[in-house]
């Protein structure tokens, strides 16, 4: 993912508008480029900071915040990852009991 389009991708990913490969791609490069993860934060600290002052909540400690968030994306990211691999693993497992269970009839 290039800087430019990581910075397309603040606003979807700020409003959760992105599925879980574009923000795997858009954390990696966060992760990566300070410019982006700066641009980032200033985004954040507006939008959610505008949506805080609507909240009851008083924790104004945007950083934190945003690394809160990250976290939690990434969290997601990998949950989504360890899905599929248990996904494939049950369907090989089920194509070979099949298998086992032909070829031991006979
Ligand atoms: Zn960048």
């Amino acid at each position: 993912m290039t800087c430019k389009e990581a910075v397309q991708y603040i606003m979807p990913y700020i409003n959760d508008e992105m599925n879980v490969h574009e923000v795997e791609a858009f954390l990696t490069h966060i992760r990566g480029c300070q410019e982006c993860y700066e641009e980032l934060e200033v985004y954040y600290t507006i939008y959610a900071g505008l949506a805080q002052l609507d909240s009851d909540s008083d924790n104004f400690d945007m950083h934190n915040l945003l690394e809160a968030a990250l976290r939690d994306s990434r969290g997601r990211v990998r949950a989504h990852r360890n899905f599929n691999v248990f996904y494939v693993l049950s369907q090989v497992a089920a194509v070979l009991s099949l298998i086992l269970l032909i070829f031991t009839r006979w």
